[in-house]
């Protein structure tokens, strides 16, 4: 660590520290059930032992033992489907690309670190984030979530990674990757081929597709079909040399089939999906992650005009079936991910997200979308998700039980007691422990 320290300084000067709480409410995400009188043992980032029991007194002698007092031990929650660098500083969408790359990336921080406050310890980006932000965040130089990243998103001409207005030409089409921008565009085989090598090239974890219309953009109908066949086959068949999936974004049963049909394992957002589409696609293990809030959030002042009218018509429908398709998907018992997909401005309401399923799903089925199915998906089963022996220690500490009232998650100002990422407190309001340097910017360097 030291020779590190030297070459880059911003790294964290110590490991994080053994911690073991006792007399914690243990959050089971798989049981959907707490477990009082818990034990939980961290050690190197990592919790190495859950039991239950009163404590020992021999690990009184540990400077590091809390006693939780009954309060609630929870994994740390999981976003799927966020957009980092969608900071255009403006109640407008089609600003969104008028920033510089550095001023787009200082706004992309305070986004990640407020992400992480709101409680989620990792977040899969759908489009825009790239490796450099990751490793940023990984070496404590940018605070923010555990990140994984599709790098841009993939679009054909016209599709919904396709954000210019119909006057502007080739000389605004995404440049092959150089400039922010959430989506690239390609078009035929050989071109779907070499964005796809080329994303997972630059660090990509997984690759994203547009596969019919969407509501932002200016040049597609929501029952529009995109890629063709071959198209998406050459992408998927790529990724899965890879050993990585393809998720596509898709609204309608059309669109939802052509991506499935085509070797796409993961659904982003579905809202006008069928029963029977639901079943097809729960049967070939395809996972979805709805994103209901955004739609909300941009009929709301003073989201409301964030699109432009062609963009509010197309919000309004898939804001009316949304609710619908989360529940046909439950009741089908289809692995659902929680999803927010916010942009600019709007990120404050990513927590909603949770208030909102609570009126179709349980709170158990709402946890585990945050928790074990968004594991699932980020192929992170058994280390992130959960809290048992070898998973990550990414916790936060809750003063309600969010199994009783899911929406105490959507009013972590006044439930959230800490946040621990890698076994480090990112937060606290206790009197235990204290933050780790790691996430306290403005401390005193030692020297
Ligand atoms: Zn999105």
């Amino acid at each position: 660590m030291t020779s590190n320290l030297s070459s880059k300084p911003w790294l964290p000067q110590t490991p994080p520290p053994d911690i073991t709480f006792c007399n914690a409410n243990v959050v089971d995400t798989e049981l959907g059930k707490v477990v009082p009188n818990s034990i939980v043992k961290i050690k190197d980032g990592l919790i190495t032992e859950v039991t239950t029991g009163d404590i020992q007194p021999s690990l009184l002698d540990g400077s590091n033992v809390v006693d939780l007092e009954g309060q609630y031990l929870c994994p740390g929650l999981i976003d799927c489907h966020v957009h980092l660098i969608a900071t255009p500083g403006s109640l407008l969408l089609k600003d969104i690309l008028s920033a510089s790359p550095n001023t787009l990336a200082y706004r992309t921080a305070f986004l990640a670190r407020e992400m992480l406050l709101r409680g989620f310890t990792t977040v899969r980006d759908t489009g825009g984030a790239d490796a450099s932000l990751r490793q940023a965040i990984e070496e404590g130089l940018v605070i923010g979530p555990r990140l994984f990243i599709a790098g841009k998103a993939l679009s054909q001409t016209g599709g919904h990674g396709d954000l210019r207005a119909s006057y502007q030409g080739e000389e605004y089409k995404c440049c092959g990757g150089h400039s922010p921008a959430l989506a690239r565009i390609c078009d035929g085989v050989p071109e779907c081929l070499a964005a796809t090598r080329d994303e997972l090239r630059q660090g990509a974890n997984f690759i994203k597709i547009m596969c019919g219309g969407g509501v932002a953009t200016p040049a597609d109908a929501l029952d529009m079909l995109q890629f063709t066949a071959e198209e998406i086959r050459a992408i998927t068949t790529t990724a899965a040399y890879s050993k990585t999936y393809v998720t596509a974004h898709a609204y309608t049963v059309d669109a939802i089939r052509h991506a499935v049909d085509n070797g796409v394992r993961g659904i982003e957002h579905g809202n006008f999906i069928d029963e029977e589409t639901a079943i097809y696609c729960k049967d070939k293990g395809v996972i979805f992650t709805p994103t209901l809030i955004v739609y909300q959030g941009m009929t709301r002042p003073p989201f409301d005009h964030f699109l432009d009218e062609f963009s509010q018509q197309k919000n309004r429908k898939v804001l009316e079936s949304g609710l619908s398709a989360l529940s046909t998907l439950q009741k089908v018992g289809a692995t659902i991910c929680y999803g927010s997909d916010l942009l600019a401005g709007l990120h404050s309401l990513q927590n909603e997200e949770f208030t909102i399923r609570s009126s179709v799903l349980s709170a158990k089925e709402i946890l585990q979308s945050a928790t074990l199915n968004a594991a699932k998906l980020l192929g992170m089963e058994n280390r992130l998700g959960c809290i048992k022996e070898g998973a990550l220690a990414d916790l936060l500490v809750l003063k309600e039980n969010p199994l009783n009232d899911i929406t105490v998650l959507d009013r972590v100002e006044k439930s959230l007691v800490a946040i621990l990422k890698d076994g480090r407190v990112v937060y606290k309001r206790s009197k235990w422990l204290s933050v780790d340097p790691m996430y306290d910017p403005c401390r005193v360097q030692s020297t």
